[in-house]
């Protein structure tokens, strides 16, 4: 079932269904159920009963092979690394014995890479099995990389036919223009706190509210980041930096080697990107809970010097997944933290 802030996007989206487009590019923020909204979609036109309001069975043949991804004229596409994720979270839940979790040695790709793609004019080139149409669903469409992405607009260019590309993306800004000039766009808004929250609290979060101002209102990233294991460290961190120390910073850096740098980084941004709206307009958007040490350490930072921090902190996470020593790039990053607050050094 789709989420319940999806049912209008939902009857907005079936005007399509009567003249299906080649291609559908769903976009929006991250964590508002785009790629779960889609899934639906495609489930829903291979299904064999769909509902009155064309939503999939679940009881059928083809919605049993939809949930199993075993659907003869269904493919997802998607990047090694979330078929990766999906594979440790499985295994976290079946308890596997210690040490037997990573056997593969190489890092698994965050690209959607050309092969992928190539794989994909076999299965276009077979007649369909059931419904007498094929479907793609290909997300998050801007970890195509530049080959792919221009394998992937020779499809578009000419599309097979009784064939349904559904792409999604989070950062449409990024993605080719031609790519997107080939699709039938379709956004995908946040759902109001309000609903959001509902949902949330349905979920059995008690302190639905602050996951959800953390992940910026997107309802989905704030249930995935309430079931991490990061909180504990993000609130260290978070205690770092509502009292910036320079000595403190080493023990602290020691202390969170083990949380994932990506995590923290995500934090240190969230945290530049609060003070630096609360400079410029007095409210911030991730932390409402730190408020006001928000508002007393900005007024203690230059404007330029915060513009910089935040262009640091994208850097920074960036190579967050290629850092050799935890230790060292959280020093660092505490460190860069505190040199704000201090006298600015002039070269
Ligand atoms: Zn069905």
């Amino acid at each position: 079932m789709i989420y319940p802030w999806q049912q209008d996007d939902w009857q907005r989206l079936q005007q399509y269904r009567e003249r299906l487009p080649h291609a559908i590019l769903f976009h929006g923020q991250e964590g508002s159920g785009k790629v779960h909204f889609a899934e639906n979609f495609a489930q829903s036109v291979l299904c064999e009963r769909p509902t009155i309001d064309a939503i999939a069975c679940g009881e059928c043949e083809a919605c049993g092979w939809f949930t199993q991804y075993s659907h003869p004229d269904y493919r997802r596409v998607r990047p090694e690394v979330l078929d990766a994720e999906d594979a440790e979270s499985s295994a976290e839940t079946e308890e596997e014995p210690a040490g037997k979790k990573s056997t593969s040695s190489r890092n698994p790709s965050k690209e959607i890479r050309i092969d992928q793609i190539r794989a994909l004019a076999t299965f276009m080139n077979v007649s369909t099995h059931r419904a007498g149409l094929r479907v793609v669903l290909l997300y998050p469409a801007e970890a195509l990389n530049g080959a792919s992405a221009n394998a992937l607009l020779k499809t578009l260019e000419e599309p097979p036919p009784n064939s349904l590309f559904l792409l999604i993306s989070h950062r449409y800004d990024r993605l080719l223009p031609t790519i997107r000039s080939r699709c039938q766009s379709f956004a995908l808004g946040l759902p109001d706190a309000k609903a959001a929250t509902l949902w949330l609290e349905q979920q059995g979060l008690t302190d639905a509210d602050k996951w959800l101002a953390e992940q910026g209102g997107a309802p989905i990233s704030a249930l995935a980041a309430s079931q991490s294991d990061d909180e504990e460290g993000q609130e260290e961190l978070l205690g770092q930096f509502a009292r910036p120390d320079m000595a403190k910073a080493l023990v602290v850096a020691e202390r969170l080697q083990k949380v994932p740098l990506t995590s923290l980084v995500s934090c240190q941004q969230r945290w530049y990107y609060d003070l630096f709206l609360i400079k410029l307009t007095g409210k911030v958007r991730y932390y409402p809970r730190h408020e006001k040490t928000l508002l007393a350490l900005a007024k203690q930072i230059a404007l330029h010097r915060l513009q910089q921090a935040l262009r640091d902190a994208g850097e920074r996470r960036a190579v967050s997944d290629h850092s050799l020593s935890a230790r060292l790039f959280i020093e660092n990053m505490l460190l860069d933290y505190v040199r704000l607050f201090s006298p600015e050094v002039v070269a």
